[in-house]
C-alpha cells in the first residue's frame, strides 16, 4: 500500500516496518495502526458521559464525539499510530504483585500506585512520539501529525483495542495476552494513510477477579466503571473532599489504585520497562504515611518534582494522606499517628482540616 507524500511516493508497509524499529529503539513495546473511524464506541462513551461515571473530570465531557472521531480532533488525520510502553519498574522482582498486596495491607504503609513511584509518563512518552514522529518527518518529508498520552481528547482504549495492541478488559483497562496491563498508551494522529493492524480480540472469558476485588465496587458491571468509585479518580483526578462513605475503603492508597490489575490473570506476563524512568524513587519505593505526613510543602514540590504526583497538588496530597492515617487509626496502628494529625489540625485550613478532622475521629471508631 502506497500513499504520496509532497512529489514522492511511500511504501505504507515499509515505512511501518521502520516505524516499529525505530519506535522499540525508544522503550516502546508495540506499534500498531488504526482507521479513524470509531462510530461504533460512540454510543457507549454518550451513554458513560450521560449517567455522569466521569464525575468531576469536565475535560472528558468538554469535547463532546471528538473524542471518538480523530479526524475531528485533528483535521487531516487519516490514521492513528498507537503504542505501548511497559511501565513494570526493571527490578521488580518475580512475585511482585504479592509484595504490593502485603503492602496495601499494612496499614502504617503508604501505597503509590506502581506506575507513578518513578518519573512523570506524560513527559517521557510524550517526547519519545515525539521522536518518532521527527524520525518519519525525515524519512518521508513534512506530514501532518500531533502526539497524544493519556490524553482525554481521544478513546486510548479503543484506539488500543483496533490497532490490535490490547483488548479492554472488564475493568476497562487495556489488556494485552503476552503483557498484561502494566503498560501506558500514547498515539500519534497522522494524515498519512498506513496499513491497519486487525483489531485485538477479548480475552476475558468468564472471568471477573476484577469486579470482585475492587474495593469501592466501582466496576459496576463488565467493562462499566464509575469513575466516581474509583479511588484512582478519586485520589488524583477529584479536586475537593472524598465521599466520607468512601473513605474507610481507600485504605492506605494515597495515590491510585491497583488492586484490579493486582489480581489479574493477565498480569502475570506484566512486562519490566526497557528504561530507567520508571524505577522507583528512593522516597516513594516503600515509605510510610507518617514519613510521607511529615514533609513540608516545599518537601513535596521538590521531591515530586518530575513526577505525576506533583500534578495533583499539595492540598490533594494531604488529603490523601489524611484520609490513609484516618484509615490506620481505625486499624489500631497508632504509633504516633494521632500525635502528628492533632498536631496538623491547628495550621490546616479548607477541605483538608475536615479530612484531618474525619481522621482523627477514626481512632474513637
Ligand atoms: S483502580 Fe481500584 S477502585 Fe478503581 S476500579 Fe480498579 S480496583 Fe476499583
Ligand atoms: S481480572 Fe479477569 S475480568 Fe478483569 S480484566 Fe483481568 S481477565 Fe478480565
Amino acid at each position: 500500500m502506497a500513499f504520496v507524500v509532497g512529489d514522492q511516493a511511500v511504501d505504507g508497509a515499509k515505512l511501518l516496518a521502520q516505524v516499529r524499529a525505530w519506535a522499540q529503539e525508544l522503550g516502546f513495546s508495540q506499534i500498531g495502526v488504526a482507521g479513524v473511524d470509531l462510530a461504533g464506541a460512540e454510543p457507549g462513551l454518550l451513554a458513560w458521559l450521560a449517567a455522569g461515571w466521569h464525575g468531576e473530570m469536565g475535560y472528558m465531557a468538554a469535547h463532546g464525539l471528538k473524542r471518538a472521531r480523530p479526524a475531528e480532533l485533528v483535521p487531516g488525520t487519516v490514521s492513528v499510530i498507537t503504542a505501548r510502553m511497559d511501565y513494570l519498574p526493571r527490578a521488580a522482582p518475580e512475585g511482585w504483585q504479592a509484595i504490593e498486596w502485603r503492602r496495601i495491607a499494612d496499614p502504617a504503609q503508604a501505597t503509590v500506585s506502581i506506575y507513578a513511584r518513578g518519573r512523570d509518563y506524560h513527559k517521557v512518552i510524550r517526547a519519545r512520539l515525539q521522536t518518532l514522529a521527527e524520525r518519519i518527518a525525515a524519512t518521508i518529508g513534512p506530514f501532518g501529525h500531533r502526539v497524544f498520552t493519556d490524553s482525554a481528547p481521544l478513546l486510548e482504549g479503543e484506539l488500543a483495542a483496533r490497532s490490535g495492541i490490547a483488548w479492554r478488559g472488564k475493568h476497562t483497562l487495556a489488556l494485552h495476552r503476552e503483557a498484561g496491563s502494566m503498560f501506558f498508551l500514547g498515539e500519534i494522529c497522522v494524515d498519512i494513510a498506513l496499513p491497519l493492524a486487525e483489531p485485538a480480540s477479548a480475552h476475558c472469558g468468564e472471568c471477573r477477579a476484577c469486579l470482585d476485588i475492587c474495593p469501592t465496587q466501582a466496576i459496576v458491571a463488565p467493562y462499566r466503571l464509575d469513575a466516581r468509585r474509583c479511588i484512582s479518580y478519586l485520589t488524583i483526578e477529584h479536586p475537593g473532599p472524598i465521599p466520607v462513605e468512601l473513605r474507610p475503603s481507600i485504605g492506605n492508597r494515597i495515590y491510585g489504585c491497583d488492586d484490579c490489575q493486582l489480581v489479574c490473570p493477565w498480569n502475570k506476563f506484566a512486562r519490566r520497562s526497557t528504561l530507567p524512568d520508571f524505577d522507583a524513587r528512593e522516597l516513594l519505593a516503600s515509605p510510610t504515611l507518617l514519613e510521607l505526613w511529615a514533609w513540608s510543602e516545599s518537601d513535596f514540590l521538590r521531591r515530586t518534582e518530575g513526577s505525576a504526583i506533583r500534578r495533583i497538588g499539595w492540598a490533594r496530597w494531604r488529603r490523601n494522606l489524611a484520609v490513609a492515617l484516618g484509615n490506620a487509626l481505625r486499624a489500631g496502628a497508632d504509633g504516633g499517628v494521632r500525635r502528628a494529625l492533632g498536631q496538623a489540625l491547628a495550621s490546616t485550613d479548607g477541605f483538608v482540616a475536615e479530612h484531618v478532622a474525619w481522621a482523627l475521629q477514626q481512632g474513637a471508631c
